[in-house]
């Protein structure tokens, strides 16, 4: 499950919603399966922006989306519990599953001393109704813009479950709880077969990759995003 808070300056007309919509579609840009709503939605936004020429808000989304710059994750040490000497690993082979599906992954560990984009809290457990039972990720995005410039900043918290059947999570459960909540920033929606990162936790089988169809949504979306980009620089 994702909560992402979205800054809105105003609510879109529907008409208007319409318009950009179909305007997506001439141009090519259906979009994946695995593509989250709260993604589309930002998308969106930002194509609706950038029809009324409001460029600024309109990169500041679509670069939120992408996360040009490097995002830290790091652990909150103060919520680990006893004997969790392997969760650290764990964060890590998480990122790394990330960065060794995606050339252009945005995730790295938070250096020491550093606050981290991602903050990781393990708890016992998360009281959700309907969502995941061994994660969940809160991802609020700031942002700014002026006539001429603009910027946008990420804040996000992830609840990492670190129990299962009477037990701690192991290196490996711990590295698929981390990519499946970064999957989810990355724009992807939970799936139901457990296949590659985003279906089910199931305990004991870990999952340590993204399944084809996860990974071509992510790079399919980046590259949507880019696209439009670089459209909306050339007419700055
Ligand atoms: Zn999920």
């Amino acid at each position: 499950m994702i909560l992402v808070k979205l800054s809105r300056l105003f609510l879109l007309p529907i008409a208007v919603t319409i318009l950009a919509s179909s305007a997506a579609i001439a141009t090519g840009g259906g979009f994946h399966p695995l593509l989250s709503n709260d993604s589309r939605n930002c998308y969106m936004d930002a194509m609706n922006d950038a029809c009324h020429s409001k460029y600024q808000p309109a990169l500041a989304k679509l670069e939120s989306l992408l996360m040009l710059n490097s995002v830290s994750v790091g652990i909150d040490t103060s919520t680990m519990p006893e004997d969790s000497a392997t969760f650290s690993g764990g964060v890590d082979k998480g990122i790394g599953i990330w960065k060794n599906a995606l050339p252009d992954s945005p995730y790295v560990r938070s250096t020491a001393g550093q606050k981290p984009t991602v903050l990781i809290k393990f708890v016992k457990d998360i009281d959700s109704e309907g969502g995941d039972l061994q994660g969940m990720i809160e991802a609020e995005h700031e942002f700014k813009w002026s006539g001429s410039g603009h910027t946008s900043k990420l804040v996000s918290t992830m609840y990492v479950v670190y129990r299962t059947e009477g037990r701690n999570l192991t290196e490996n459960e711990v590295a698929e709880v981390v990519a499946h909540e970064l999957g989810h920033l990355l724009g992807l929606t939970d799936a139901y077969e457990a296949k590659g990162l985003m279906g089910p936790f199931i305990s004991g089988q870990p999952r340590l990759a993204p399944s084809a169809s996860e990974l071509e949504a992510v790079q399919q979306f980046r590259e949507m995003v880019r696209a439009e980009i670089a459209k909306i620089e050339e007419r700055i």
